[in-house]
């Protein structure tokens, strides 16, 4: 746990979202600002900065992550979807916290911008 982190403040249930799911490791909920018909984010309840910070121990909480996505994206709706993981500001990273964006629901460019 980070306290100032945004996302950690949603885990705490400090800040409210529409939330997709929950467990003891994982949270879903949908992105504030939509980029797509679907679009939410799943993190590890786990404070990790980034994809760069993925640690040997992480391994198997990322790949819950990615599985649990897939499944939130096709109750969603969405089984033609977007997987996007920010690494740096550079990449796009704004939140500081490790999530994995889901988009779906449209038509979708490629490469992206
Ligand atoms: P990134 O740019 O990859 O770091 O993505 C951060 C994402 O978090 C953006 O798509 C934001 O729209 C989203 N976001 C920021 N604040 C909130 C919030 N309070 N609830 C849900 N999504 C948020
Ligand atoms: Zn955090």
């Amino acid at each position: 746990m980070s306290d100032n982190c945004l996302f950690c403040k949603i885990v705490r249930g400090e800040i409210p979202a529409d939330i997709l799911y929950e467990d003891d490791d994982l949270l879903a909920f949908r992105d504030i600002s939509p980029q797509a018909p679907v679009h939410f984010l799943v993190i590890p309840k786990k404070h990790v900065h980034g994809p760069s910070s993925v640690e040997a121990a992480d391994e198997q909480l990322i790949g819950r992550l990615m599985r649990k996505g897939a499944e939130i994206a096709k109750k969603e709706g969405a089984d033609h979807f977007r997987v996007v993981f920010n690494n740096g500001e550079q990449a796009g990273q704004t939140v500081f916290h490790i999530h994995m964006h889901i988009l779906g629901g449209r038509d979708m460019s490629w490469p992206p911008g």
